[in-house]
This record gives structure tokens, C-alpha cells and sequence, in this order.
């Protein structure tokens, strides 16, 4: 049997009582509700606190403040049963500076629910919260016995370019466990979850010793494709705007109709496609007759000089479209219409470094395939596979100066198989590695010619791509340096 490090008995009703009354003496008026809720065979188990202020902010005085909002409901989980309240470690500023912030915070607010029997419980909640790492040395460094851990299986995202591995974050966070939360997102036909193996995992966490509360969560859109119909779910605390008063005065359920939006959207996308397509012809007949004229032998020099500017600018023109029709056609298109064959990887980066030789050798770079053994298929559509790995090829190349080392290795790592491409060029600077991935996002660099080519959307092909087929992005950079594109996709 699992014991959680802070006794979990709940308390009796009579318990519940006495502290309803002690907490009104004291401290601000809890919401009228009468204990009998206990009753109807309803056991509460934990409050999900959100909303409350960071207790990992580096501000000492916002982080107090953030503290005293969370007491009131270590007391509403006393009144309720609950064995714990869930928190939520996040603050702005270095790993080491939050990390600190949030073990004051925490073994403050720990400090005031010990008191109560009341566990105080971190989940995975995106940013350093979802590194296994760094939130169990927060956790451990509150010196706090009922302080812990609530491992959500699908909350770790550390950054848009970063993922923790879910597995080995559940397993360093289940020694702190006091409830775990199976998040879900997708399915396939049999009814698996699609991102997490719950197999595996449910192993992790009955391997821990647990045989406690299994949270289960669904996260997304709601369809009814039988009424066509697409809606958006959230669930909310309610609070007075007329008074100052923190505390909440209801729940609630927010159902939003999205059919009408995701139609227009649909709409935006279908006109943005076929305006892509209605231009191409014209752009070729442009393209085409200027060429022409610089073949012409009798144009005057400038006129021949603006001719060459129109046929250059219409190439790049039409290079664009087809990259955006490219990216539009992507997204719409389901997962499962990506038509995957068993593809091996490293054969996919051979093939391209051969093809990119010649546009490195022009820039005097050493683009080199780092070897790779035993490296298994993945499901995969070749062309636009290769088409990403020649986009992170092509930008290493463009974005390092010459005579540098661009590196591409494909490596096998637990389920996945990760593709890395290497420079050491000027890499991203810090603010723009979360835009980089964006449509027509391009990083201004000081001292740097307007690149004609550059179109901002190679990489946001490449995500597309990607997460189409089940699989995620990376990048690690340093400005001057160089910089590391990433990307696995699930082995077969
Ligand atoms: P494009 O290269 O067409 O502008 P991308 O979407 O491929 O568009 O890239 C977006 C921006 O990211 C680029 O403008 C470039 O400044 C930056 N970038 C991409 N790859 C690299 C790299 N390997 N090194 C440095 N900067 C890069």
C-alpha cells in the first residue's frame, strides 16, 4: 500500500466542523456551504489551485502574497476532506533563481498546511515544472514531509521546443507522489492514448509503491460529427468584481459554440490556398517573359538590369508560394492522411547531405554525416521527411559563416529516432527561440543582408511536418555560437 509522506486520514465530519468555525474566528469567511456535502457517498480527494499567484516568484513580496492566497484553501480542503491541495511552482527568471523561490515558497505554504494534515502538491505544470529534475530537487530541498509531487503523464513540456521525457519524469517525481493525474489527449481507433503508453506507465507508477487516486483528465475539443459540431470546454472559478473579497463564489462550466469560428477558419484557409494557386499562373507567365527579355540582345542596359530584377522577384515570389501552399496544405490535412511508408531515417539525411554537398562547397562549409549504427524505420511520408531535413540542412548552411563544420546525426533514443542538425553558425537569439518556428518569422540580425530567399516558413514546415507524424521539434541555441535543430519521430 502506498503511504504518501504526509498522513492522508481524512478527517471526520465532526473534525470539519470545529475547523469551519476555527477558520471564521480567525481568518476570512469561507463560503457558506454546509457539511453534509462530505455526505452522498462523494469523497474529495484535492483541490486544483490555479490563479492564485506564482509560489515561485522571485519577488519576495509577490511570493508572500501568493502564499497567504493559497491558505484559505488549505482550509477549504480541511472542511472538504481532501487530502492535499494541488499548487503550482512557476516564476520567471533562471532555473537556480526560480528553483530557490519556489522551495521558500512551498515549504512556507507547507509550513501553514501541516497544520491542517493538508498536503501541498506540485504538478508538472509546463516550464521547469515539467523538468523531473529540477522539481524534485525543489521538492526535496522544502524539507517538507508533506510537501510532494502530482505526476501528470501529460504535462511535459518545458519549453515549445522542449519536451521532458515523460517516462523518466514520472518515475524521478513518483517517490513524491501523493496523487498522480492520467492526462489524456488523442486516441487511435483501439482506444489507445496516443502520446503516452499507458501500459508503461501505469507501470512506472505501481512499481513506486502507489495504489492511491488515479486523477483521469481529458484535454480538448469536443466534436460531434454527426450534429458537425465543434465545442470549446472550460471549467472556472467565479469571483465578485463588486468587492475586494479573494474568494470565489462559484464554479463555472463554460461551453463555447466553435463551429461557426472553425468554418470561417476553414474558409480563410481554403481562400488563402486557392489565391496561392490562381497566382502561380500569372507569376509563370511573368517569370517566363522577362527571362526571355534578358535573353534579348538589343534592350538598352538598364532596361535589361530591371528585367533581371522582375525575373529574380518573381522566381522568389513564386518559391514563396509554393512553401505556403505547402504549410496551408499541411494543416489541413488530418494525421492520418500523411501517407507513411516504413522509412529509415539516416538514409533520408544520406541522401540529402549528397544533395546539399554542392551548396555547401559554395560556401566553403564541411557538411558531414556523423555515422550511425542499428538505427530502426519510422513511419514516415519520404518526400516531406526529406523535405524537412533539407530545410534544417539548407538554414544550417545559410545561417553559419564559411568555412564552419555543419554536423547531422540520427541516433536512436528510447521510442524515438532523432534527426540533429548542427552548426556553428550565428544561432538564435534567446527571445526569438520560441518565434522561430512561426509562419514568416524571420530573426533580424544586426549588420546582415535582407537573405532573398529567407520566407520565414522553412521551419514552420518543418514543425508542421512533424507533428504530423507523431513527432516533436527542438532547438538549442546560443547567439554566436551555433545551434542544434532537432526533431524525433515515434520508431516503428
Ligand atoms: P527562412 O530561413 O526562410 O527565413 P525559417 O522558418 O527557415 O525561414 O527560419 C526562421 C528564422 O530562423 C530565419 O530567418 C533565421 O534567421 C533563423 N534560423 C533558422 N535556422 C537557423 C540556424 N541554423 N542558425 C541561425 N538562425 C537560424
Amino acid at each position: 500500500m502506498h503511504r504518501p509522506r504526509a498522513s492522508t486520514t481524512r478527517p471526520s465530519r465532526a473534525e470539519a466542523i470545529l475547523i469551519v468555525r476555527a477558520v471564521r474566528t480567525s481568518r476570512t469567511a469561507l463560503p457558506r456551504r454546509t457539511p453534509s456535502r462530505l455526505a452522498n457517498g462523494i469523497t474529495s480527494v484535492l483541490i486544483m489551485c490555479d490563479g492564485e499567484g506564482n509560489l515561485g516568484d522571485i519577488d519576495e513580496k509577490k511570493r508572500n502574497e501568493a502564499v497567504e492566497n493559497h491558505k484559505k484553501w488549505v482550509e477549504a480542503a480541511k472542511f472538504l476532506g481532501c487530502h492535499s491541495i494541488r499548487v503550482n511552482s512557476h516564476g520567471e527568471g533562471s532555473a537556480e533563481e526560480v528553483a530557490k523561490a519556489a522551495t521558500e515558497g512551498l515549504r512556507s505554504l507547507s509550513t501553514f498546511a501541516k497544520d491542517f494534515n493538508i498536503g501541498v502538491i506540485v504538478e508538472n505544470h509546463g516550464g521547469y515544472s515539467s523538468d523531473g529534475q529540477w522539481l524534485t530537487s525543489v521538492i526535496k530541498a522544502t524539507e517538507s514531509t508533506n510537501c510532494g509531487t502530482l505526476p501528470d503523464f501529460g504535462n511535459f513540456r518545458v519549453s515549445r521546443d522542449e519536451e521532458y521525457d515523460r517516462y523518466k519524469g514520472v518515475t524521478e517525481m513518483m517517490p513524491y507522489a501523493k496523487a498522480v493525474s492520467a492526462k489524456t489527449h488523442d486516441f487511435d481507433e483501439q482506444g489507445n492514448e496516443t502520446h503516452t503508453d499507458y501500459r508503461k506507465m501505469t507501470k512506472i507508477v505501481l512499481d513506486a509503491g502507489y495504489h492511491s487516486f488515479f486523477g483521469i483528465e481529458y484535454e480538448g475539443e469536443l466534436k460531434f460529427d454527426q450534429k458537425n459540431q465543434i465545442l470549446n470546454l472550460r471549467i472556472s472559478l467565479l469571483r465578485d468584481p463588486h468587492t475586494d473579497a479573494k474568494e470565489p463564489i462559484g464554479i463555472a462550466v463554460y461551453v463555447r459554440d466553435l463551429t461557426r469560428a472553425k468554418e470561417y477558419e476553414k474558409l480563410k484557409s481554403d481562400m488563402i490556398s486557392l489565391m496561392s494557386h490562381e497566382l502561380r499562373t500569372p507569376l509563370t507567365s511573368i517569370n517566363g517573359f522577362a527571362e526571355l527579355l534578358t535573353m534579348e540582345d538589343g534592350i538598352p542596359v538598364s532596361a535589361r538590369e530591371f528585367v533581371t530584377i522582375i525575373a529574380n522577384e518573381s522566381q522568389r515570389m513564386s518559391r514563396m508560394i509554393n512553401t505556403f501552399l505547402a504549410v496551408t496544405q499541411l494543416e489541413r490535412k488530418d494525421k492520418q492522411e500523411v501517407l507513411k511508408i516504413p522509412l529509415r531515417l539516416d538514409e533520408v539525411v544520406r541522401e540529402t547531405i549528397s544533395a546539399m554537398q554542392p551548396f555547401a562547397k559554395k560556401k566553403r562549409i564541411r557538411l558531414i554525416e556523423q555515422p550511425a549504427s542499428r538505427i530502426p524505420p519510422v513511419a514516415a511520408d519520404k518526400s516531406l521527411i526529406t523535405q524537412a531535413v533539407k530545410n534544417l540542412v539548407n538554414n544550417a548552411i545559410r545561417y553559419s559563416p564559411e568555412r564552419t563544420t555543419v554536423t547531422v546525426s540520427t541516433a536512436l533514443e528510447a521510442e524515438a529516432v532523432r534527426v540533429c542538425v548542427e552548426d556553428r553558425g550565428f544561432g538564435i537569439p534567446a527571445e526569438a527561440k520560441e518565434r522561430v518556428w512561426d509562419k514568416f518569422y524571420r530573426v533580424v540580425r544586426e549588420g546582415q543582408e535582407k537573405d532573398e530567399e529567407s520566407t520565414g516558413l522553412g521551419l514552420s514546415f518543418v514543425r508542421e511536418v512533424v507533428e504530423q507524424h507523431g513527432g516533436q521539434v527542438e532547438l538549442h541555441s546560443e547567439e554566436g555560437r551555433g545551434s542544434k535543430f532537432s526533431f524525433t519521430l515515434p520508431r516503428l
